[in-house]
Formats: C-alpha cells, sequence, structure tokens
C-alpha cells in the first residue's frame, strides 16, 4: 500500500513516455505493411506512423530542454547523483520524493535585501 506514495522522476515518465511513442509508431507503421492490400488504409497507417515517432521526437528534443534546466543533486536517501526537475521530483533511483526550494531560496534572499533597506530606511528616519 506504501507504493502509492511512491513518485516516480518526471523525466524518466516523460522519457519513458517517448519510448512507448516510438513503439506505438512502428507498430502502426507495421500495421500499415500488414495493410498494403488496400492502399488508403496503408498510407493513413505510415502517415501516423510518422507522426508518431515525429512526436517522440519532439518529446526527445523536450526532454533535452528540461534536462538543461534540471538541478543535479546527490539524493540524501541513496547517495546517488539524480536530477530534479521543478521543485517537487523523485530521485531516479529510490524514488525517493525530494524538494528543491530554489526559488523560495531567492525570495528569501530578497526578503533579507528589502529588509535591509528597510532597515536602512528605518535607521535614517530615526537618525532624521
Ligand atoms: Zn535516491
Amino acid at each position: 500500500m506504501a507504493d502509492n506514495l511512491v513518485y516516480s522522476s518526471k523525466i524518466n515518465k516523460i522519457r519513458s513516455f517517448a519510448l512507448i511513442l516510438i513503439f506505438v509508431g512502428f507498430a502502426v507503421m507495421y500495421g500499415g505493411l500488414l495493410a498494403k492490400k488496400i492502399e488508403w488504409l496503408m498510407l493513413t497507417l505510415f502517415l501516423f506512423g510518422v507522426m508518431f515517432i515525429l512526436l517522440s521526437c519532439v518529446v526527445y528534443f523536450w526532454i533535452g530542454m528540461l534536462s538543461a534546466k534540471t538541478v543535479s543533486i546527490v539524493c540524501p536517501s541513496c547517495e546517488k547523483p539524480t536530477k530534479m526537475l521543478g521543485r517537487v521530483d523523485a530521485c531516479m533511483h529510490c524514488k525517493q520524493p525530494l524538494t528543491l526550494d530554489k526559488e523560495l531560496e531567492g525570495k528569501e534572499f530578497d526578503e533579507k535585501y528589502n529588509k535591509r533597506k528597510y532597515r536602512k530606511q528605518a535607521k535614517s528616519n530615526n537618525g532624521n
């Protein structure tokens, strides 16, 4: 029952989706090969197959784009290097849910910066 709580890494999910698309594409094209007696059906199936494969290429390209945005970290649970996508993701190796609040860190820094400014303003106000 605890398996319901296991997250799987987003990139792995997308990658397996792209792989499924390629298999579906080839399966559809194979179907077209089987239906070569019916010309329009063969052409339609081939067209769909090519579309699926092109779509998987787009997804793979998308993964590449996403991978550039990921943050490489060492998993605290299994101590293997993994990549995180977004604030919440799972370890690629042990499916350990991970959180990374890079943006929150930035916000905190901004807040501190603002606070310092406020303090300076407050100080100058007190001085006056
Ligand atoms: Zn791990």
